[in-house]
């Protein structure tokens, strides 16, 4: 079997990572735009070696693990090359933009629409990680535009993967993601901003930055080049939860200016359910 991943870093070459360690025999092609990356998952061992586009032609799966904005691009370009047999999925954190891309390819057939919930704040082949996906989430869109004898190919994969199966179409997906993923990324980068804009001394900042520091302001190390399409395309309801976020920041604010303790007490206790939310996830 030959599998082509298109953008080796973080998701990309943990997925390759995992697909060598289930299925030795596979050959696993990486292509990326940065040479450095690829020379650094041969060296790595993520990919056995480097490919080209024309390559495509031989493969068996293609994944495409490159930013959102860069895959809409390429999907319609690797559809156009790859054999009837290929499957070809996406894991970019939007959904509808990239299910438009294809939507009228005649090899529309051949792609199956991915995103799983997995990673880190890591960026490039050597933030790949073998068991990323083990017991995650991968959340699947428009599989009924998808063959079916390919979809259980790629099914096969994410299962030997550990990863547990959600449909869902497209437009929920970018909803419901603005809130657990889109406003987590923006609120940490936001805190990080505020913190070192007041901080001008950042020794000051690490002499007093706790654990909650840490982990809270963790997500603002992420990648900008990712991120700035991912908000760019799913625009309109990063803006809503933004609202909705702000709206919360505000009314605590003024619950403070106004000394009303109770209130703030309160608030704060009806949050605390997010325990029971996220321990009820992890089961
Ligand atoms: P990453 O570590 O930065 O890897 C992306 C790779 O694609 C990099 O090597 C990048 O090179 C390369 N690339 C950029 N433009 C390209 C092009 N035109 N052709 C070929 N390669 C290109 O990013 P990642 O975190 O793995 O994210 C990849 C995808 O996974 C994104 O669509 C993201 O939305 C999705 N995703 C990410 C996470 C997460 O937590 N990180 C979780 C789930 C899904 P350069 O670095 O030189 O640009």
């Amino acid at each position: 079997m030959n599998i082509y991943v298109i953008g080796i870093g973080l998701i990309g070459g943990s997925i390759a990572l995992d697909s060598k360690a289930l299925y030795p025999q596979t050959k696993i092609f990486g292509i990326d735009s940065n040479e450095d990356h690829i020379k650094q998952a041969i060296a790595l061992g993520v990919v056995d070696e480097g490919a080209v586009f024309e390559d495509l032609a031989k493969a068996d799966f293609v994944i495409v693990s490159v930013p959102v904005d860069v895959a809409i691009v390429l999907l319609p370009k690797i559809l156009d090359i790859i054999p009837d047999t290929a499957i070809v999925f996406d894991v970019g954190s939007t959904k509808t933009p990239i299910c438009e891309a294809v939507v009228n390819h005649p090899k529309r057939r051949n792609f199956i629409a991915t995103h799983p919930i997995a990673g880190t704040e890591f960026s490039g082949p050597s933030a790949a990680i073998t068991g990323l996906f083990q017991g995650k989430t991968n959340i699947i869109c428009e599989v009924e535009k998808t063959a079916f004898k390919l979809q259980e190919k790629a099914l096969w994969l994410f299962n030997a993967m550990g990863m547990r199966i959600r449909y869902m179409d497209a437009k929920s997906h970018d909803k419901h993601i603005a809130y657990v993923s889109h406003l987590s990324h923006i609120s940490s980068f936001m805190l990080g901003k505020t913190v070192i804009n007041k901080e001008k001394d950042e020794q000051d900042i690490f002499d007093m930055a706790g654990s909650g520091f840490e982990s809270t302001v963790r997500l603002a190390k992420s990648s900008p080049a990712m991120w700035t399409p991912i908000f760019k395309q799913n625009k309109k309801q990063v803006v809503k939860t933004l609202e909705e976020y702000i709206a919360n920041l505000s009314k605590f604010k003024e619950l403070l200016e106004n000394e009303d303790y109770d209130a703030i007490y309160s608030e704060m206790e009806s949050v605390n359910k997010i325990k029971e939310i996220l321990n009820g996830m992890k089961k």
